[in-house]
């Protein structure tokens, strides 16, 4: 293992850090490996795999956050991931992670808390039931998205909480996707630009960003576990 961080390590992932932000980032890798070593949060382990894998691909969707978002959600978020980076860059907005497995959030919010990230509070529940309660329906201005499923099941569990003209950043690898668009459509959203972007270690990395654009069907999403036991296809819907 010859990695070696530097301070500017996550400079090209989004802009040029300050150094309180790196500080913070350095703070964010301390505690989550502690958090870690007591329960399985993320597989990722090694020092260089946080802060590439977690840190610097968290912030290659940074340039899709505009000014005037304000509520961020970040759904499937796990160990945190990735609400954690982006939060440190915006402390302005408020960011929600949000997993079904509570023990998952409580470690998180220490993590956050233990980090001097203020700007984070997190959901427990499951995406099917909190996105058809008034509470978070069409709440929130951006809803993040990363490892959590397949592109169909996070379109119908992710849409349900956007406002409309919000977006989800949907953090991929760089795999095709047959349908993308149509399917994108059927939901109510236009996807409105893919980046490819690599980490430091070349690995291909991409972000959707899909803007809503009418709101979402009241049959989205369905009950618990059909989204993943029948995904949506384009026969689902009428055109
Ligand atoms: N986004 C994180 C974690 C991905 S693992 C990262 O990129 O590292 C996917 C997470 O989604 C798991 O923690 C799991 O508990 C959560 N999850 C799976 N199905 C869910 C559902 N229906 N509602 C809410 N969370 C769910």
């Amino acid at each position: 293992m010859n990695f070696k961080l530097s301070p500017n390590f996550l400079d090209s992932a989004f802009r040029k850090l300050t150094k309180n932000e790196f500080t913070s980032f350095q703070n964010l890798y301390t505690n989550f490996v502690q958090k870690n070593s007591e329960l399985n949060l993320s597989a990722i382990r090694d020092e260089q795999g946080i802060w590439e894998k977690h840190f610097y691909d968290a912030l290659l969707g940074a340039e899709f956050i505009s000014d005037s978002d304000a509520k961020i959600l970040d759904l499937g978020s796990g160990g945190g991931f990735p609400a954690f980076p982006l939060a440190i860059v915006f402390p302005e907005k408020k960011f929600f992670p949000f997993d079904s497995v509570g023990k998952k959030m409580k470690a998180a919010q220490e993590i956050a808390q233990k980090s001097g990230i203020e700007n984070v509070s997190t959901i427990v529940g499951r995406a099917e039931e909190l996105g058809q309660q008034q509470k978070y329906r069409e709440q929130f201005d951006v809803v993040t998205v990363r490892a959590f499923a397949s592109f169909s099941v996070c379109l119908e569990l992710a849409f349900p909480f956007v406002k409309v003209d919000g977006k989800i950043l949907l953090y991929r690898g760089p795999e095709s996707e047959d349908d993308a668009e149509l399917l994108t459509e059927a939901f109510g959203g236009f996807l409105r630009n893919r980046k490819v972007g690599k980490l430091p270690s070349g690995d291909q990395r991409e972000i959707w960003e899909i803007v809503k654009l009418y709101p979402t069907e009241k049959r989205f999403p369905r009950g618990n576990g059909i989204p993943k036991s029948m995904p949506m296809t384009l026969e689902g819907f009428e055109f």
